[in-house]
């Protein structure tokens, strides 16, 4: 295991109140895997992201309960220089905008192949061939004609997948780039994950009708002029989530027992968990 986050809190003191960003949130990521975590804006993925990278902004944040292993290591029992260490070599995150994370002079093959000719000591003519690699790894088109290019030359969808082929974590709206170079997906909702499976599973038949919601709310080629699907609502204020399931204002499934009992993260099969009372209902919907 590389990363295992267990049952994370966060929370945003605020001159309102407290606001809990980020409630009981657990996921693991093996080497050489790809978890992409989805949720609308205000969902707790970024914040999530933030206190495992060790750049939450403490205050207003506080991170009041969880643990977050990295490589064996709880990050948050460990001393600053020890944090930065890690997150120098080790990890990194890349955020929506990734043209500004990326060098406009260098070609995207220098910016990958930097990672092996800076820090594993590789030739310019090796590195390059790994370049390529993981361009081809994150699905990017006639990687070896275009690892020449410049970051203006691809779209910001590729970018964003150049990014993630030199680094762990996906943070994204673009749920194209989720079905290509994710392998599990953990849906986030109010600082909770309310569902998590393997990427295919997801998308073929969600357990949740929030992802639903989301998946239809994807524009789809063959329903050009049709109107677009959006969940209705808006997400709600993290310093009132709403009792029971925080979905449940906004869900077109929801029933009495909604509003008054939080549903837990119900196994649907040994890869798989939704934390909706009636995922199976969902699912047979879905199919
Ligand atoms: Fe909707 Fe109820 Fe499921 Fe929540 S528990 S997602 S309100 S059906």
């Amino acid at each position: 295991m590389l990363l295992d986050v267990r049952d994370l809190q966060v929370e945003f003191h605020t001159r309102e109140g407290v606001a809990k960003a980020v409630n009981g949130v657990s996921y693991s990521v093996d080497a050489g895997e790809t978890l992409a975590v989805l949720g609308e804006s205000g969902s707790g993925k970024s914040v999530t992201a933030q206190a495992i990278m060790g750049i939450l902004d403490t205050p207003p944040g506080h991170i009041t309960g969880g643990e977050i292993i990295f490589e064996g290591r709880d990050l948050l029992t460990l001393k600053e220089d020890r944090r930065r260490k890690v997150r120098g070599a080790e990890m990194a995150m890349i955020f929506q905008d990734a043209l500004s994370s990326l060098n406009p002079v260098l070609t995207v093959g220098e910016q990958l192949g930097e990672m092996f000719t800076v820090h594993r000591g590789m030739s310019r003519k090796d590195a390059k061939a790994r370049a390529v690699e993981l361009m081809d790894r994150v699905r990017i088109p006639a990687a070896t004609a275009r690892v020449d290019q410049y970051p203006h030359q691809f779209s910001g969808g590729m970018r964003q997948r150049i990014m993630i082929a030199m680094g762990l974590i996906l943070i994204t709206h673009d749920l194209g780039v989720v079905a290509d170079v994710a392998d599990k997906i953990a849906v986030m909702y109010a600082g909770r994950i309310v569902e998590t499976a393997p990427v295919h599973d997801i998308y073929r038949a969600p357990a949740h009708p929030y992802t639903r919601g989301l998946l239809d709310s994807i524009p789809r080629l063959d329903q050009k002029g049709q109107e677009l699907y959006a969940i209705k609502g808006l997400p709600p204020n993290l310093l009132a989530i709403p009792p029971g399931c925080a979905f449940h204002p906004r869900c077109p499934l929801a029933q009495p027992v909604c509003t008054t009992d939080e549903p837990p993260l119900y196994e649907v099969d040994p890869r798989r968990r939704s934390a909706c009372h009636f995922w199976k209902e969902t699912l047979d919907g879905a199919r």
